[in-house]
């Protein structure tokens, strides 16, 4: 556009070769940008973000288009010209649909199933509106000639509506009429009807009394003075926030969105859904007057509403979960992602993207800062600071002085800790709860397994329950008195015998949060203890009330699998007690030793937040490991040390790029055979590069879960730090694939989940 204007002085000479296009991307079909010439009767009416009907091909079949530009150019007799609009206004802002596109080429993914993602389905089939009878007054009628009192009521409240328009409902109300009133005035030519759609449910808006604002300590306004110099370039920045728990990053959030809002502007905040709770929504509704919060409990029509208000523009802040980062605001001046590290903010299903590469792209392309904070940032995020990418500010401090909680490792291969009785908790957890419980304080303890054993094994044959349909161990849930797949969800009651050899002799071992539970009632039977995971939260108000409780000091021991230990703020936890710190540490992914720090650590952040200080016992069978040891100095830096070169020896992630193909078959060789071929297909296209060292293939190999759901599954992984190049592979590679029938496979870019 800026540049045709350039020539707007030759457009004298040949005004009539200039039309408008639009450039559009298909829902479905092809791939790309395609030009489509706008009708004369269409000017004025498409925008970018709407939906439109092309004619496609040769046959011109009509397919939904998005608009993504329109602009002035010269006439080609061979552009085709929009048939029809479907939306009256734009559904995304073109900012988003440039987002989308790019989606599309980095997650390998069609632009159509990223616009599914990108803009939500009760926004696609506008839930919650209806279409209604609407009047306006017909144009140019010059005077009106006898009017009756209500006729010209009538007349007179359109000319102070907006746009001089009303919905019947709302004219027969504001003139005092019937409907039979404006139907005559339509006969006689002087009003005009038309359906317009209306929506029914209104955005919740709540708005809380205001709290003030905290005076920054020293460290907290240097922070907020990086974004708020940011935040003026009117330029892409990349901020990461490595802030210790409590020291006060969320307050620095909120004083650089006031920043932004008083340049007209608005925000988004992402934060995992689990941290989505009353108390966070009421930091920024006491703040703010128009907070708009997505999370994934609202109905169609209400997540509809709330798009809409968005889109107008009135919102200042959008606080939600990983898909809110793409509200539609249209004068986006921040995005600010906590918690960056949580593997939450990844999908899991297609497109698979990573809210945060997603961030961070949207914000190159609005041209604005993002700020990522974590107290134990994703080798990721601290890769790109080490590279410059993204610039570092630290918050080492608690606010107010408070110090962190000694941390100490409670060697589980020691005689002297050995378990009192039968249980999971030492003699030295034991004592300590105790003593906690003794000065008034709250204990949280940490289990991240859930049911009550974890593995149903016969003792006089060996065999263990597994999932007929995966490639795991059934896990026994005392309450309900079923066995329960945790993958597909498969359940069958609990065998009295065994199944192979019908003996009676059959254990249920290994610990999940149920026995703990039933462990922490029978040694401190006094105390009040409430049980938290998948099981017994199964509703967001179960979730809420559970921690509300613990807040009142109703409860005095917490436990629960890692839905306890994310950020949330308890003064009085006195004691946190980790149960089993190798769960994680032994896993068959490569971030094992992150999440296990990341867990310690963020579980460690739930105590000494009050007067009391605080204690964190860690229970593992591997107190020397060096994620376990950082944990216990809250030494983040020096795990990130000690993890790069592991990383980097290894070519991994942060260091290089990983897409991950998983090729499932309900036949074990078909998967194999398929996974086979695709592999030499990628080392074949490799080779062709000249670059046979730019990338690496790994596998095929079995997964780790190998069957699931009933299908056996087979992956590649291919590493490289070019980007592109291994996108490229994996496109090439895919191609061969097409043939395959009875197979099914997932791309993975960056993928999170290596199981
Ligand atoms: P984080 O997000 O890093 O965990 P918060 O912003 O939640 O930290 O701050 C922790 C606690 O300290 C909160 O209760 C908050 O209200 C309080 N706080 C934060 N900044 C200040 C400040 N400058 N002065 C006083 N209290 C503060
Ligand atoms: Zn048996
Ligand atoms: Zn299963």
């Amino acid at each position: 556009m800026k540049q045709l204007s350039l020539f707007s002085g030759l457009e004298d000479t040949s005004p009539a070769k200039h039309v408008l296009v639009a450039k559009v991307v298909f829902e479905s079909g092809p791939e790309g940008v395609f030009d489509y010439r706008v009708p004369k009767t269409f000017v004025g009416r498409i925008a970018p973000g709407q939906r439109i009907r092309v004619p496609l091909g040769k046959s011109n079949r009509f397919v939904v288009a998005y608009c993504l530009e329109i602009c002035e150019q010269a006439d080609n007799p061979q552009l085709k010209d929009i048939a029809a609009i479907i939306d009256e206004a734009p559904l995304v802002t073109s900012a988003l649909l440039r987002l989308a596109q790019w989606m599309a080429e980095y997650y390998l993914c069609p632009l159509g199933t990223v616009l599914e993602t990108v803009i939500p389905a009760c926004v696609r089939n506008q839930a919650g509106t209806r279409l209604v009878p609407h009047y306006r007054l017909a144009p140019c009628s010059d005077g009106f000639p006898s009017l009756t009192e209500k006729q010209a009521r009538v007349v007179a409240a359109l000319l102070e509506a907006p746009g001089q328009r009303l919905s019947r409902d709302a004219l027969t109300r504001t003139a005092g009429c019937t409907t039979a009133v404006l139907d005559n005035l339509v006969k006689r030519g002087i009003l005009v009807k038309e359906m317009a759609r209306i929506r029914h449910s209104q955005p919740d808006a709540t708005t809380l009394p205001r709290q003030e604002r905290l005076i920054l300590n020293n460290q907290q306004q240097e922070a907020l003075e990086i974004i708020q110099e940011a935040v003026s370039t009117g330029e892409y920045r990349g901020i990461l926030i490595y802030g210790v728990t409590g020291s006060g990053k969320t307050e620095v959030y909120i004083q650089a969105i006031e920043y932004v809002v008083k340049k007209g502007k608005q925000a988004i905040v992402l934060v995992p859904e689990i941290s989505l709770t009353p108390q966070t929504v009421e930091r920024f509704r006491s703040r703010f007057d128009y907070v708009a919060v997505l999370h994934s409990h609202l109905t169609d029509a209400e997540r509809a509403a709330q798009w809409d208000w968005i889109a107008s523009g009135q919102v200042q802040v959008v606080v939600g979960a990983r898909s809110a980062i793409f509200a539609p605001t249209p004068h986006l001046g921040l995005i600010v992602m906590d918690e960056e590290h949580e593997t939450s903010f990844k999908q899991e299903a297609a497109p698979r993207y990573h809210a945060r590469d997603v961030a961070l792209r949207r914000a190159q392309i609005e041209q604005i800062p993002l700020v990522l904070g974590s107290a134990t940032p994703s080798l990721e995020s601290w890769y790109r600071t080490q590279q410059g990418e993204l610039t570092l500010i630290r918050l080492p401090e608690r606010i107010g002085g408070r110090t962190l909680p000694a941390v100490k490792p409670i060697d589980l291969r020691q005689p002297k800790h050995s378990r009192a009785s039968r249980g999971v908790i030492t003699r030295q957890l034991h004592a300590a709860i105790h003593e906690a419980l003794e000065n008034g304080g709250q204990v949280i303890l940490l289990l991240n397994r859930r049911g009550f054993a974890t593995h149903v094994q016969c003792s006089a044959c060996g065999y263990v329950l597994m999932c007929p349909d995966c490639e795991i161990a059934l896990t026994h849930h005392r309450s309900f008195s079923k066995v329960l797949c945790h993958y597909c969800g498969h359940e069958a009651p609990s065998p009295k015998a065994c199944p192979e050899c019908q003996s009676a002799a059959i254990r249920f071992s290994g610990v999940g949060t149920e026995r703990l539970e039933a462990e922490v009632k029978a040694r401190f039977p006094e105390a009040t203890c409430l049980r938290m995971d998948a099981d017994s939260m199964r509703s967001r108000e179960a979730y809420e009330r559970a921690f509300r409780l613990f807040r009142e000091g109703k409860i005095q021991i917490l436990l629960g699998t890692q839905m306890i230990a994310k950020g949330l703020d308890f003064p009085n936890v006195t004691l946190v007690g980790v149960v089993n710190a190798d769960t994680a540490l032994h896993f068959p992914d490569f971030r094992a030793a992150e999440r296990t720090f990341q867990m310690v650590t963020q579980v460690a952040g739930r105590t000494g937040r009050g007067p009391h200080g605080g204690l964190v016992l860690v229970q593992t069978f591997s107190p020397e490991h060096f994620a376990i040891q950082s944990a216990v100095r809250h030494d983040f830096e020096g795990f990130a040390a000690q993890e790069l070169p592991i990383r980097m020896a290894f070519g991994y992630p942060p260091i290089s790029r990983l897409v991950r193909l998983i090729i499932s078959a309900e036949k074990e060789l078909e998967a194999a055979g398929w996974a086979e071929r695709v592999a030499r297909s990628f080392s074949k296209s490799l080779s062709q590069t000249g670059r046979p060292d730019a990338a690496r293939v790994v596998g095929p190999a079995p997964a780790p879960l190998m069957k699931l759901r009933g299908k056996y599954r087979y992956h590649i992984q291919i590493l490289g730090k070019d980007e592109r190049l291994i996108r490229t592979l994996v496109r090439c590679g895919l191609q061969c694939l097409e043939e395959a029938r009875q197979v099914s496979w997932v791309v993975d870019v960056d993928p999170v989940d290596m199981l």
